[in-house]
């Protein structure tokens, strides 16, 4: 973070301010972490914080400290709304764009109050006095700790500020494999731990914490993947059917997709997943090497993301939205077979 992105947040918060922190919708963990973390660093500087999200967020989260705390839109949109009149500063964090937090994005387009973002993603769009954007972070929550680092209060991130930063950091990096993590990312870890993040833990927590349904349905989708060798890829599909069979919670399909990039050679890898009540097809895409899923997806679908890691929709049903995808990869395919 640049010394006069420093300077303006440290004279924004010389004063107790009312604070609104807000993360994107269907929550990471990154979005929870970065979110909490940066609202207990606020609240110990003796600001007033709200911590929203558009939408609930999986179960797997929900032990991270303050996480009971959180607003969610969709279920509490009186207490946001309430937050957000009388909020003096709105911190985004962990998207680019306005379109990324639902009903929620028509509210922040008309609030006139400051605006700072704090964001990793490819195209961060222009809406924040300060704009913290920086696409080569392994995560926001990283982001989070060197902007609480530049405002020279290292010394104040305690065990529940680390923990949240620890998780946001560790679910973006695939653990911190990808390859976003770098030195510095460690040096972070490193420190989040000295600080009192209880690492092995939090792996525990997030990691083992599975129900035997998703374990279910994790094979419904093992057992419909797709396999394209001609262009490196492979994907999965999960029905809306085979999701409520497996008594589909939020957060259940995090991670399924990781499989077919696991196979030996695969280049491009994608889940379909169909969702009859908001009556979309959502697809997570995920790459390796230098063929960019955040290009696929804003092009065809509706999305977005990191080059690595991105999501989209389609308001097509899964067969059509799947037949789509396979008609476009002939266009592809010279960057998929040389990416490898
Ligand atoms: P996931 O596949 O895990 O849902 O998301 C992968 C990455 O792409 C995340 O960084 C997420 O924020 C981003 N992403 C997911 N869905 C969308 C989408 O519909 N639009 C945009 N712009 N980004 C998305
Ligand atoms: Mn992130």
């Amino acid at each position: 973070m640049n010394s006069t992105l420093a300077q303006e947040a440290t004279a924004l918060l010389s004063a107790p301010k009312r604070v609104f922190i807000v993360g994107h919708k269907n929550p990471d963990g990154d979005a929870i972490g970065s979110c909490l973390g940066l609202g207990l660093f606020l609240k110990k500087q003796g600001h007033q914080v709200s911590v929203v999200m558009p939408n609930g967020f999986p179960e797997f989260l929900k032990w991270m400290p303050g996480a009971s705390d959180i607003l969610c839109y969709d279920k509490a949109s009186d207490k946001v709304k309430a937050a957000l009149d009388e909020a003096d500063i709105v911190f985004t964090l962990d998207f680019n764009a306005l379109n990324r937090i639902g009903d929620l994005g028509p509210l922040l387009e008309a609030y006139k109050g400051t605006l700072v973002m704090i964001d990793h993603h490819q195209q961060p769009t222009d809406y924040a006095l300060l704009t913290y954007s920086d696409v080569s972070m392994s995560s926001t929550a990283e982001m989070v700790y060197h902007f609480i680092t530049a405002l020279d209060c290292k010394d104040q991130i305690d065990a529940a500020i680390a923990t949240n930063l620890y998780a946001g950091i560790m679910t973006d990096t695939g653990s911190f494999r990808f390859p976003a993590t770098t030195a510095t990312t460690h040096r972070a870890i490193a420190d989040l731990i000295d600080a009192g993040a209880p690492n092995s833990l939090i792996h525990q927590y997030i990691f083992d914490s599975n129900s035997p349904s998703r374990l279910k349905l994790l094979g419904v989708a093992l057992n419909n993947l797709v396999l394209m060798p001609e262009y490196n890829t492979a994907f999965m599909k999960l029905s809306q059917q085979e999701l409520d069979d497996c008594n589909f919670r939020k957060g259940d399909t995090e991670g399924f997709v990781n499989y077919c990039l696991s196979i030996q050679g695969m280049v491009l890898a994608a889940i379909f997943i169909e969702n009859k009540q908001e009556g979309i097809t959502k697809i997570s895409f995920r790459s390796k090497g230098d063929f960019s899923v955040n290009h696929l997806a804003r092009t065809h679908f509706h999305g977005g993301g990191h080059t690595n890691a991105a999501g989209g929709r389609s308001d097509q049903s899964l067969e059509q939205t799947i037949a789509e995808f396979i008609s476009i990869l002939p266009d592809y395919k010279h960057a998929l077979l040389h990416d490898s």
